[in-house]
């Protein structure tokens, strides 16, 4: 026989939703080679998987690693949660296509999220061929930004594209889904991606339906506008004729919570017309940006020297003020209505600051709460970012349970281990997925393990038509997550984000055990992965 893996006495649940089964599975370099009771012969090596389950390795269907590859290859705090899949690209960020001479403009626009990013590309397979240099310890299927396509050709300018822009961004999109691209992705409460017209959008769509292309919408407005900004998602989907998924649905501002019953009916209608679309969540009442986010969009027209100019003018912080302040203490957002005490500093160049809110930042600077925010995002050269308390938790748990949402932690993988760890950043980086499996599978009970995981695992895969990827079934890619359900927890909280999960000791890349135990090896076993079509 000769296998190089097998996995033993362990209980298959294999992303399907079937019901879980116990039996081994026999891995043959970095495919499943057979799965079934009794698997014996000769392996070069053995995993005795007793008491676990033996799911397929995740999918984080919404991640924004791509902005950190270039300092973390090995995803550590991703693949320690049993992901082996990363799909970046998302809210409208994508490193690439980049044009002549804006270099500095993509880099200052990811900045406060991107650590370092040499930017050496220019096209997107240029930018492909970097990614597969860098040997990633996890598979990345990737999207291109909307944002990086306006960049590109219309630039950081609040306006429509011209007609031969908008045939440059087409052009530069079929480049990138023919070079393995899955399609492309909005941010439409981020500049420039806010500028855009539907019109604009289903053009954009329309252009990569028949190669296949998926549009994943980071819609326009989680607040007040949520259920139109649905319906606009759903209408470039349907008069595009390209698949939707929506991404980490939620209803965001205390305001808004009662409206995510009709937002799942609008899109179940959307099924039952036919159209495919589906969306995504992570398991916490709490999102994180950039904090220039909180200022509306006509103060980014022009790109991140225009805003740090008007920020320094005190008649537009005037009417950012007046525009935004609701009775005079809440702050309103396309993200909702939100007070100072529910947004949180998470990373900064002032050691001091991750971690406090901004009502206690106004108190210790003496200042208004809104100055005291513009002034650090002035002092910041925007590069602050932040957690916002503003979502309910029972619509969390309403929207994991949906029957057509997927897991996807919308967070950037990071290195642990020894060394510094600067910020507080969201936890959801190091916790999504066993908080998904512990808290709501097993401790809160929304759902079984096997619909649990196929919402983290085949369900990803179907929707991105990955033919080999997301079931245990021989065959199919040796992407493998052990874990215990008695014990698998996230151990990572807003107090104390940079703390890996316990009760997943085995993770499996391509047939290399990557995590084992307590020990990471971070080998370049993950692949970028193309479209199939
Ligand atoms: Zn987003």
């Amino acid at each position: 026989m000769g296998w190089s893996l097998l996995i033993r006495n362990g209980t298959v649940v294999d992303g399907s939703g079937a019901p879980a089964t116990a039996a081994d599975v026999a891995v043959e370099g970095d495919r499943i080679a057979a799965v079934g009771r009794g698997l014996s012969g000769e392996s070069a090596r053995t995993i005795d998987a007793t008491g676990l389950m033996v799911a397929p390795g995740f999918i984080d269907i919404h991640s924004h690693s791509d902005l950190v590859y270039d300092g973390c290859p090995s995803a550590e705090s991703k693949v320690r949660q049993g992901v082996t899949t990363e799909v970046v690209g998302m809210c409208s960020f994508s490193p690439a296509p980049v044009a002549p001479g804006r270099r500095e403009a993509v880099r200052e626009w990811a900045g406060g999220i991107a650590g370092h990013m040499p930017i050496e590309w220019e096209t997107f397979p240029e930018y492909l061929e970097h990614l597969r240099r860098l040997g990633p310890s996890v598979n990345i299927v990737q999207f291109v930004g909307h944002g990086a396509l306006r960049l590109a050709t219309v630039g950081a300018d609040n306006r429509a594209p011209t007609l031969d822009e908008q045939s440059a961004m087409e052009r530069l999109l079929a480049e990138a889904v023919e070079a393995g691209a899955f399609g492309f992705s909005t941010g439409l409460v981020y500049a420039p991606s806010v500028y855009a017209s539907t019109g604009e959008l289903v053009s954009l769509a329309r252009s990569m339906a028949g190669q296949g292309g998926i549009y994943f919408s980071h819609i326009r407005g989680e607040a007040a506008t949520l259920e139109m900004a649905v319906a606009e998602a759903i209408r470039i989907g349907e008069d595009a004729g390209v698949p939707v998924q929506i991404s980490h649905v939620k209803a965001s501002g205390r305001e808004n919570w009662g409206k995510m019953d009709r937002v799942l009916r609008s899109v179940d209608a959307a099924r039952a017309r036919g159209l495919d679309v589906t969306g995504d969540v992570y398991p916490y009442p709490a999102g994180s940006t950039k904090m220039d986010n909180l200022l509306p969009g006509w103060m980014h027209d022009g790109g991140i020297s225009k805003l740090l100019e008007r920020l320094g003018d005190p008649a537009a912080r005037r009417r950012v003020a007046q525009e935004c302040l609701v009775d005079g203490e809440r702050w309103r957002t396309g993200s909702g209505a939100m007070g100072w005490d529910e947004i949180m500093i998470a990373t900064s160049s002032d050691p001091e600051l991750p971690g406090m809110h901004l009502a206690e930042l106004a108190r210790r600077t003496g200042k208004p709460p809104v100055e005291a925010m513009m002034d650090l995002v002035l002092a910041e050269r925007a590069g602050v970012s932040m957690i916002v308390f503003s979502q309910s938790e029972d619509n969390v748990s309403t929207v994991l349970g949906y029957a057509h949402s997927m897991i996807g932690s919308d967070s950037l993988s990071l290195h642990a281990g020894p060394g510094p760890h600067p910020g507080r950043p969201h936890p959801r980086s190091y916790g999504t997925f066993p908080r998904v499996l512990g808290r709501y599978c097993r401790e809160k009970r929304i759902f079984s393990w096997e619909t649990a995981v196929q919402k983290m695992t085949g369900m990803a895969a179907t929707k991105l038509r990955l033919d080999d990827r997301g079931f245990v079934r021989a065959g199919f890619a040796a992407d493998l997550a052990l874990f215990d359900p008695a014990t698998v927890a996230d151990a990572a909280t807003f107090a104390d984000p940079h703390r890996h999960p316990t009760g997943i000791p085995y993770v499996i890349v391509n047939g290399r055990v990557v995590v084992e135990g307590a020990r990471f090896n971070a080998v370049p076993a993950g692949r970028v992965l193309t479209s199939a079509r």
